[in-house]
This record gives C-alpha cells, sequence and structure tokens, in this order.
C-alpha cells in the first residue's frame, strides 16, 4: 500500500511508476501466465488518469487487491472413460472479487485450460460483470478436460465428478457457474442435478444457462451473440452506419458466433465466414445458418462438412486465414488470441471499419493498438460480450423471484443493458480523454464500481 494519500492529485509518473511496479508484482508472483500478464496490463494502461485523479485507490491498495484472487481453487476430477480406464483430470475456480455481488462467471472445458487462462477470464469477468450495471462478482472456472469426442455418458460422469468437488464452494449468493468453451446446456443439465442430489435442495440459482423446463431463463442462450451484435450496432450508430449491408466474418461457431450470425443476418448484414478449430468456410452468398446449427447444435460435426451441402462454399484448413476475408465488420467470436499483429494488419488492409470481441480477449495487445491507430472503431470483450453474463444474472433475478420474464421482456432488457454500456464506456473514454477508446472506457467504468465498493467495505 502506498503512503500518498495527502496528494489531492498526484503526478502522472508517479502513478505510472506506481502501476509499473504493481505489474512486475503480478508477473513475479505469477510467473508463466501470459494470459494473466495480458488482461492485467491490458487494464492498468487505462488506469493511469483515473489514479492521477482519485489517488485514493493507491491509498487503498485496490490494485494490489484486485490482482489477487480473494480464492483459487484446483482439484483433482477422477472419473472412468467408456473402456473402463481411470481419467484423471485437473479442476479449477477462481473466485476473484465478491465486492459486489456473488462471484459469477463461466466454467471452460478444454485442454488448454490451466491456471493462466482461468485467471485471466477471471480477472476480466470482475470489470465485465460490473459494466453490466447487475450485481455480480467475478469469478471463472473450468477443466484441461477436452470434451471433443467424448461419449454422452462419459460427458455426464466427468461433469458429475467435477460437480463432487466444486459444489463444497459454490451457492446461489456465494459463486454462481454457468457455460463457457466446451460447457452448454447439456452439462449444466448434469451439474445442476448433481448439485441437487449432494444439497438435498433445489437451489435454482445456482447455476446459470439452464435448460427452460428447470429455471432457465429465456434468451440466454442467445445473449452473448445477440448482445454482440447490439453493442457494435451502437458503436456504429455514431459513425452513421449499422449492420444493414455489411460485410461480416464471424470467427467460432459455437453458441456465441451462431447468435452473432443470426442477429447479423436480422439487421441486414450478410456473414460469409464462420470457422472451427480444424478450419474456416468461405460462402460469398451468405453463410446458410440451418446447416450449421444442425451440424454444430445437433449433430456435433466439423465445420467442413459445411461445403458437402453448400458446394460453392469454400472450406479452408487452418484457422487464421479467415482474417483475410474482406469484410466491414469482424467478431471474432472464437477464443482468445485469435487475432495478432498480422491478422489486424491484414483487416486493416481489406477496409475493415469494426471490430466487435465476441470472444475473451481474442485481440493480442499489438493487435488493438493497430486497430486504434488505423482508426477502426473497436468493441473490448468485456463490453462487447457481457450480454451473455447479463442475462445470467436476468436468471438469478428470475430465480429468486420463482417466476419467469417472457423473451421479449428479457430482449428489451438486454438491449437496454448493452446500449448502457456503451454509452458509460464512451463516456468515461471522453472523461479521461481518450475520445472513442472503448477500452480505455470500459476499464475504467466497470474499475470505478468495483474499487469504490471495496473501499466502501473496508480491508478485509
Ligand atoms: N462465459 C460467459 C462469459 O465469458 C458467461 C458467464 C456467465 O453467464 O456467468 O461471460
Amino acid at each position: 500500500m502506498t503512503t500518498l494519500v495527502q496528494h489531492q492529485h498526484v503526478e502522472t509518473q508517479i502513478v505510472e511508476s506506481y502501476v509499473a511496479e504493481v505489474y512486475e508484482l503480478v508477473k513475479k508472483r505469477n510467473p508463466n501466465e501470459s494470459e494473466f500478464h495480458q488482461a492485467v496490463k491490458e487494464v492498468f494502461d487505462s488506469l493511469v488518469p483515473v489514479l492521477v485523479e482519485n489517488p485514493k485507490y493507491m491509498e487503498h491498495g485496490i490494485l494490489e487487491r484486485m490482482v489477487e484472487p480473494e480464492r483459487v481453487i484446483s482439484f483433482q476430477i477422477p472419473w472412468i472413460d467408456d473402456q473402463g480406464t481411470v481419467r484423471v483430470n485437473r479442476g479449477f475456480r477462481v473466485q476473484f472479487n465478491s465486492a459486489i455481488g456473488p462471484y459469477k462467471g463461466g466454467l471452460r472445458f478444454h485442454p488448454s485450460v490451466n491456471a493462466s487462462i482461468v485467471k485471466f477470464l477471471g480477472f476480466e469477468q470482475i470489470f465485465k460483470n460490473s459494466l453490466t450495471g447487475q450485481p455480480i462478482g467475478g469469478g471463472k472456472g473450468g477443466s484441461d478436460f477436452d470434451p471433443k469426442g467424448k461419449s454422452d455418458r462419459e460427458i455426464m460422469r466427468f461433469t458429475q465428478s467435477f460437480m463432487s468437488e466444486l459444489s463444497k464452494y459454490i451457492g446461489p449468493d456465494v459463486d454462481v457457474p454457468a457455460g463457457d468453451i466446451g460447457v452448454g446446456a447439456r452439462e449444466i443439465g448434469y451439474m445442476f442435478g448433481q448439485y441437487k442430489k449432494i444439497r438435498g435442495a433445489y437451489e435454482a440459482g445456482v447455476l446459470t444457462g439452464k435448460g427452460l423446463n428447470y429455471g432457465g431463463s429465456l434468451g440466454r442462450k442467445e445473449a452473448t451473440g445477440y448482445g454482440t451484435v447490439y453493442f457494435v450496432e451502437e458503436m456504429l450508430r455514431d459513425s452513421g452506419r449499422g449492420f444493414k449491408g455489411s460485410t461480416v466474418v464471424v470467427s467460432g461457431s459455437g453458441n456465441v458466433s451462431i447468435y452473432a450470425i443470426e442477429k447479423a443476418h436480422q439487421l441486414g448484414a450478410k456473414v460469409v465466414a464462420c470457422s472451427d478449430s480444424s478450419g474456416y468456410i468461405y460462402d460469398e452468398q451468405g453463410i446458410n445458418l440451418e446447416t450449421v446449427k444442425r451440424l454444430k447444435e445437433v449433430e456435433g460435426k466439423r465445420i467442413s462438412e459445411y461445403v458437402e451441402e453448400h458446394p460453392n462454399a469454400q472450406y479452408h484448413s487452418g484457422c487464421s486465414g479467415i482474417w483475410s476475408i474482406p469484410c466491414d465488420i469482424a467478431l471474432p467470436c472464437a477464443t482468445q488470441n485469435e487475432i495478432d499483429e498480422i491478422a489486424a494488419k491484414l483487416l486493416v488492409s481489406n477496409g475493415v471499419i469494426a471490430v466487435g470481441e465476441g470472444a475473451n480477449m481474442p485481440s493480442t495487445l499489438e493487435a488493438i493498438s493497430i486497430f486504434h491507430e488505423k482508426k477502426v472503431l473497436f468493441g473490448p470483450a468485456k463490453a462487447v460480450n457481457a450480454g451473455g453474463v447479463a442475462v445470467s444474472a436476468l436468471e438469478m433475478a428470475q430465480n429468486s423471484m420463482r417466476l419467469s420474464w417472457t423473451l421479449d421482456e428479457v430482449d428489451t432488457k438486454l438491449q437496454e443493458i448493452m446500449k448502457n454500456i456503451y454509452t458509460n464506456s464512451i463516456n468515461a473514454a471522453n472523461e479521461y480523454n481518450a475520445p472513442g477508446n472503448l477500452v480505455v472506457g470500459a476499464n475504467i467504468a466497470g474499475f470505478k464500481k468495483v474499487a469504490d465498493a471495496m473501499i466502501a467495505q473496508g480491508v478485509i
């Protein structure tokens, strides 16, 4: 904790060296966690002017406290595969910050999951959740389990084993997990069942993204993708443009991508490409979403199969090539760091006007600099994709009240929330001398609410 308390305003240089010092501490204390470092750096770079104006945040050690999770749980997940072989995976839950509500954030099942990935996601979630205006803290979890190629029974046994341990640490007022990559309605269903059995009580609000017949919210499935498009539409409105008549590239073909494509099409855009972890498809006439939905949501097939039914479309193996397709709007909805410097330069030279991050941290810091430098409208993940967790919070509210809202009610609230996130972020950017910079704006707007709540609650 610093002793700068006496000064109303402190010099920028002092703040910069303080922020650099805390960042060095993060690197030292969390070695080999490059994704976590990257997420912290992006936020810290935005906060200098806020700390200059409000030295109280330094006095109360807010930065030091925010980068240290309140609790990190790592556990063993033993399960038996269909051949009868015992398998062991590693599970995580990072309970990062509970200043404004119970920990809230998804679970990711993917072989790349490790402490760095879960911490970067949990750290981002603090600010994202704050931006939604809903009373939710930041958390994240998952496992290095690879759902690809697993049978339904294997998925059930694994998720039950995962929940047997996780159930000790969660609850409707404690920590409320949901889905992320590799975790959808099926996994949430099995986890909810196991939690209910262990607790011997029907605590509907312990998980979100549930099925509609047992406490799920209408509109939750679509929320991240729709919210992404609502945000980008808002961002484009200021420059007199919109999705109508635009050519769009959406990476990924999971839950976020599918509903981003659906909403972009509804608003009159043509989405010409999407991808999975093996490659991408390009359909000049516009992607047939029904085919993608069937392949991905029902049959669990690879995106390459799309060209069997649509011979005019092309399939290319490898994912990065998708960013060489000329488009007006790019929506990276696949995974972290999918747009690097080279991809960003390609997008810019092909005339992209807006980039909206549907995935978490899909652009590297270098890529973001290029977008800013070239005046591309850039919407950062914690603002753009906040619609998913926002509707999760609406699901929690409905569970508490034991009632359910109509799809129209939920969608209207989602649109309002996305509009507010945009307005609050743009206003914060303007207030702190970074006009139009939504990275700075979203970080500051998200940070202040959490930081003020932490101060109000004391050093605990
Ligand atoms: N995994 C999503 C996210 O990154 C949703 C989390 C939630 O609904 O709790 O925000």
